[in-house]
């Protein structure tokens, strides 16, 4: 098994990609923490990681919250044994052109998905560091990469969790914690169930594969990055987009 008997933990793994990275990681072997502020949700990927044959713990935490980050890893820690893996896939979008683009909306998706990718992952790093192993995975976006109109506050914020990477792989290398971002095109989730027939056709036109990906492609990558199959791989951003960006 790819992670055999590893303990991992998946911010925003109610749901979409995060529960389907949490089962992915679950199947291969490992333990998962699983983080929402959605509990109830939480509790359902837990059972699903169970009826796996793992452990599952569910735990409510706002990944924007640095206090709450913090006690988030040093529960899992204190309650699993241990953390190999973290998955920093918890995300939100508030998309409106920028002229309308409100200050509060620009605030809250860089709070969760920057400042929460900060938060979560320097509470863990200090916890690997001792150990002198550790995996990160950050959950970035197409977006980051290329830009998209209605997007200006989601693109900062995944261009910066690139960034942010980059330079978590360079200052922890020497511990043998790797830090790589997978940055997914269009995936079939609840972000983006609410486009019409006439966006989805369009958006499938630009992609060479003609399809929008699904949770799966994702997780599949994730467990690769959160491996020791990829244990020369680090500070790289793995595209899973259908060939829509390259
Ligand atoms: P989703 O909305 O289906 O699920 C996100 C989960 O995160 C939810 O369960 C939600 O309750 C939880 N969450 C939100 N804010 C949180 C917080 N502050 N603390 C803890 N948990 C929180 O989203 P998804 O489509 O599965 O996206 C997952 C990740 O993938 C996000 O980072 C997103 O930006 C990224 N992504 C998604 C797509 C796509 O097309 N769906 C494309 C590229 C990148």
């Amino acid at each position: 098994m790819a992670i055999q008997d590893r303990i991992a933990l998946v911010t925003g793994a109610g749901q979409g990609i995060g529960r389907a990275i949490a089962l992915k990681l679950a199947e291969s072997g490992g333990d998962v923490v699983v983080v929402d502020i959605n509990m109830e949700k939480a509790n359902e990927t837990v059972k699903a990681v169970e009826s796996l044959g793992r452990r599952g713990l569910a735990l409510k935490h706002d990944i924007s919250d640095t206090r709450s980050a913090e006690e988030m890893i040093e529960e899992s820690v204190g309650k699993m044994g241990g953390l190999h893996i973290l998955v920093n896939n918890a995300g939100i979008v508030r998309d409106t052109l920028l002229l309308r683009m409100q200050e509060d909306d620009w605030d809250a998706v860089l709070n969760v998905n920057l400042k929460g990718t900060f938060n979560c992952t320097r509470a863990a790093v200090k916890y690997m560091s001792k150990q002198r192993y550790g995996r990160i995975v950050n959950i970035a976006s197409i977006v980051g990469e290329m830009g998209n109109p209605g997007q200006a506050n989601y693109a900062a914020s995944k261009a910066g969790v690139i960034g942010f990477t980059k330079t978590v792989a360079r200052e922890f290398a020497a511990r043998n914690i790797t830090c790589n971002a997978v940055a997914p095109g269009f995936i079939e989730t609840s972000m983006t169930e609410g486009l019409s027939d006439k966006v989805r056709k369009e958006l499938s036109s630009h992609i060479p594969m003609k399809r929008l990906g699904s949770p799966e492609d994702v997780a599949e990558s994730v467990l690769f990055l959160a491996s020791d199959t990829s244990s020369y791989i680090t500070g790289q951003v793995l595209s899973v987009n259908g060939g829509m960006y390259m």
